[in-house]
């Protein structure tokens, strides 16, 4: 870095003596931003790219973490920096969006909100073992429209081939982004580890393209500072896709271009030009631990995917009878629901959903619950997609009673026999259920605070 950065080495360096900046992103599909500062619990400063993204200012009471806010998924926690990505997407409410490496979630929920909730989000994640926090992320987010695939980008963009409007691939990288909060990345970064991972990203970046409609978005971005994995990884993938061009990104403070130069070889001028249209956050420019993206748009030419939908996954009739049932007892109205049926488990599905028989799909959108003997019992996601306004029975609780509750108490409180929306200020945090004044404790055991 030193030889890179040169005159800039010093500030860059002397913001590794300062702590990692502490980002949370509110969640608009729940939450107003005017509404959130009213009654967030941390002093906030915006961030200057996102809208949503506020950098907080450490709190002597709270973690931002263990809050029952948090638990009612009023906010992600996420370093500022790794607020831009979702933002130069862009994606629009009704698109058909993919984010190919998604766990844990950071940038999933983001394009959900921005989507607001309609049309089709795709996340898919590799790695199984990081696939169950993404789900849970995804639910605590309230999000309706998500459906969630445990694939390899290859096999995706075999099926998936051209039927994306935008597509984000976060890869894997060397981390350098990740050294002042995490001692692994630290310990875990080599040289080497640098080539390695510009040649996976290559590949996954190949098969990410695939994905692409004519005319569609894909976004390239990585959390580290190395530029084989940056404007290397750019420059190879123009090269070899010459139906791709570099976008430049929107008028935003404190982004800075590419450095092309940085990859130490003669460079074509309009490769040059290119690369610099691409965007670097640095430590020592702003709030965040810094981040790389490139805006990359699929020429028009070429014939756009249209793909079976998925076969309704018609639930049975006794299934849609005793979700019938649920609903009239216990929401106001029946929510628009695209009603499918795998086993015993019932799911609201996005209606762009196509048929993907060779897909591991993990959940085909909205978990709403499981068909039990001659009962429907309502999921964790449905209490977390609701608001307060839809559901019939309410308790409202206090912040201690939520501290209560998220530790997997039972409550007390009179009144009507049967599931109760359990809310912090009107925020749903999960179910409970009643009976003469005792309401039994819903919140999942793998959530529960210790
Ligand atoms: N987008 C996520 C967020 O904002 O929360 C972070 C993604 S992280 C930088 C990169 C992800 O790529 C990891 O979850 C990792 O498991 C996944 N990954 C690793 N190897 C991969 C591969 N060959 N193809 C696709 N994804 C891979």
């Amino acid at each position: 870095m030193q030889s890179l950065l040169g005159d800039e080495f010093e500030i860059f360096l002397d913001s590794y003596r300062q702590p990692p900046a502490l980002g949370l992103r509110v969640n608009p599909l729940k939450i107003s931003i005017e509404e959130f500062l009213k009654i967030s619990p941390f002093p906030l400063t915006p961030v200057p790219w996102c809208p949503t993204g506020f950098v907080i200012q450490t709190s002597e009471f709270y973690t931002p973490g263990k809050h029952p806010y948090h638990a009612a998924g009023l906010y992600y926690i996420q370093e500022p920096s790794a607020m831009i990505v979702a933002e130069l997407l862009n994606p629009q409410p009704g698109e058909r969006v993919l984010d190919l490496a998604a766990a844990p979630g950071g940038k999933t929920t983001h394009l959900a909100a921005l989507m607001q909730g309609k049309g089709l989000l795709i996340a898919n994640e590799i790695r199984l073992k990081r696939v169950w926090g993404l789900v849970s992320n995804i639910e605590r987010w309230g999000a309706r429209n998500v459906a969630i695939v445990n694939e390899s980008p290859s096999r995706l963009a075999q099926v998936l081939e051209g039927f994306f409007d935008k597509v984000l691939l976060d890869a894997p990288c060397s981390g350098e982004g990740m050294f002042r909060k995490d001692k692994t990345a630290r310990l875990e970064w080599s040289p080497e580890m640098i080539q390695s991972c510009a040649i996976r990203q290559a590949a996954i970046l190949n098969d990410a393209a695939r994905l692409v409609r004519p005319g569609g978005i894909l976004v390239y971005s990585t959390c580290t500072f190395a530029p084989e994995e940056n404007e290397g990884v750019i420059a190879q993938f123009l090269d070899q896709h010459p139906s791709f061009e570099v976008v430049p990104p929107p008028p935003l403070s404190h982004i800075s271009p590419g450095r092309p130069k940085w990859l130490g070889k003669t460079l074509p001028p309009s490769l040059i030009e290119s690369l610099r249209k691409t965007i670097r956050l640095w430590p020592h420019r702003a709030a965040g631990e810094g981040h790389f993206a490139a805006i990359l748009r699929r020429a028009e030419t070429g014939e756009r995917r249209t793909l079976r939908p998925a076969p309704p996954l018609k639930p049975s009739p006794q299934a849609k009878a005793l979700f019938q049932e649920f609903c009239l007892n216990n929401l106001k109205d029946e929510p628009e629901i695209n009603l499918a049926q795998l086993g015993n488990r019932l799911y609201h599905v996005p209606a762009q959903l196509p048929y993907l028989p060779t897909v591991r799909v993990i959940n085909p959108g909205l978990y709403l619950g499981d068909l039990k003997k001659n009962r429907f019992e309502p999921s964790h996601a449905l209490a977390m997609s609701l608001t307060s306004s839809q559901a019939r029975w309410l308790v409202d609780v206090d912040y201690n009673m939520a501290v209560r509750y998220l530790r997997g108490e039972t409550l007390q409180q009179n009144g009507e026999d049967g599931w109760v929306l359990i809310t912090i200020d009107g925020f749903p945090l999960g179910w409970g259920k009643r009976t003469r004044g005792t309401i039994k404790n819903f919140y999942p055991k793998a959530l529960r605070w210790p």
